[in-house]
């Protein structure tokens, strides 16, 4: 993995992820972010530049010089403008699903043509909005396509177009972020009776199709199922294209679903793992006859977020240790409502920001919701924790506080990304600001206050 790692500075990638996290947690606390607010959140920049050169180095190393390949970042693991901006910079373009997606890589100054949308529910506006763009489409089921089959024909299109299939491989270990099973919402089913030839002459029909695209799913997916579920793309591409006699189909759109370890901070399985994976599956993949395009999200920008929270009280009940911290279901919702399959690591710091030393003590770490579940760790070895100190949750840079939740109308925290100088100090950058409590009031309806009188 180190070969895969150099972006940032030198004294950076020396450092490691721990280190530049401690080292960003006490610069949080020197340079007062937590005196604002008792929940901040940090995107680690460096490490985010290491894991998008490690992505495209990967697969520049597999393919044959000259083979167009779009690494599009799936928006919704951490719609963030300055994120996309940053990954923009570093070779990375966007897969939106749906018109705030797509306004956010628009506003970041993504390029339509590195630009896909996907989404099972486009509306015919938003269709036609996309293909006046030129953003790439991938068409999810047979009544999307006849929709762009009258689109196409009103109104040339510089858009490349696709059509998303359901390999219908099978589930990985979460059933709610498995795409490719029997019955999954997404694409057009290949092993339904008639769907693979009704699929091969769907094409035919449509000169235009010139993309195949499969997403085998989410965190959970092993690689050989995700590389079984490419593996029937490029057989199905390669039936088109001897069916129609020419390579209508240039371009296979792999998805994303690399899954992250969120039990230390070791980044594994790596991009080269997965390309090894897949060219072991589908070694003509990698032979230069398709352009590909990829849309990681959570394995981008996972490993380089952090939750910071003030632990505001502790207590005990039941001889149970609880510390109630500002951090809960609204930047971990997943972890609170399925902590089984979204375990997050904890690590406990002093008021000063110096990682906490001390015998560990089970102890549940809270958050500030109104409800008994709202528990980001349960019973978790932790060295003992008092008022004032902070706890930081690792490996939240994607679907954590970037999909906040607005239970108990708790604030969306702000988010700063950090850098080290070349003095070795730490420098923020804002993100995004804290929600405020005028946008919140703002934002339920109190413009319509005497609405319902
Ligand atoms: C969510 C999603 C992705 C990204 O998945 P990750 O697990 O974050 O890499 C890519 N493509 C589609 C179509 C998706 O829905």
């Amino acid at each position: 993995m180190a070969a895969e790692t150099h972006a940032g500075t030198p004294a950076e990638d020396a450092e490691g992820a721990a280190g530049r996290r401690d080292r960003a947690v006490r610069a949080a606390v020197g340079q007062g972010l937590l005196d604002v607010d008792p929940l901040v959140c940090l995107l680690d920049v460096a490490g985010i530049r290491a894991s998008a050169a490690a992505l495209t180095g990967a697969f520049a190393a597999a393919l044959p010089p000259g083979t167009p390949v779009l690494h599009a970042f799936a928006v919704k693991a951490a719609p963030l403008v300055p994120v996309l901006r940053l990954l923009a910079d570093c070779g990375i373009g966007c897969e939106a699903a749906g018109p705030g997606e797509l306004a956010l890589a628009r506003a970041a100054g993504v390029e339509p043509g590195r630009t896909v949308l996907d989404s099972p529910a486009k509306t015919t506006d938003e269709l036609r909005g996309a293909l006046a763009l030129g953003v790439a489409v991938n068409a999810d089921s047979r009544q999307e396509l006849e929709r762009l089959d009258a689109l196409v024909a009103a109104a040339p299109t510089r858009s490349p177009v696709g059509v998303r299939i359901n390999s219908q491989t099978g589930a990985g270990a979460i059933d709610a972020l498995s795409t490719a099973t029997a019955t999954s919402k997404f694409g057009v089913a290949l092993r339904d009776p008639g769907a693979r030839e009704w699929l091969v002459r769907a094409c035919l029909d449509r000169p235009w199709l010139t993309r195949l695209h499969v997403h085998s799913g989410s965190q959970g997916v092993p690689l050989p199922l995700i590389a079984a579920g490419v593996r029937e793309l490029h057989a199905l591409a390669e039936e088109v294209n001897a069916a129609a006699g020419r390579r209508q189909i240039d371009t296979l759109d792999i998805g994303g679903g690399l899954p992250v370890n969120f039990a230390s901070d070791e980044e594994t399985p790596t991009y080269g793992q997965y390309v090894a994976a897949l060219r072991a599956a589908v070694p003509a993949l990698f032979d230069g006859s398709y352009g590909l395009v990829t849309e990681f999200g959570r394995s981008l920008l996972a490993k380089h977020g952090l939750v910071l929270a003030r632990v505001e009280y502790t207590k005990t009940t039941g001889a149970r240790p609880i510390a109630v911290t500002h951090a809960g279901v609204q930047v971990a919702t997943r972890t609170v409502y399925a902590p089984a399959a979204w375990p997050l690591r904890i690590v406990a710091y002093d008021a000063q920001g110096a990682p906490k030393t001390g015998a560990p003590v089970a102890q549940d770490v809270a958050g500030p919701a109104c409800f008994a579940g709202d528990l980001l760790a349960t019973a978790r070895e932790l060295p003992p924790l008092a008022p004032g100190d902070l706890i930081g949750v690792p490996d939240t840079g994607a679907y954590f506080f970037t999909a906040h939740y607005g239970y108990n109308s708790l604030p969306r925290p702000a988010v700063h990304g950090f850098t080290r100088t070349a003095a070795g100090g730490i420098r923020f950058a804002p993100v995004r600001p804290a929600q405020d409590l005028p946008s919140i009031v703002a934002e339920a309806g109190a413009a319509f206050r005497d609405a319902l009188l």
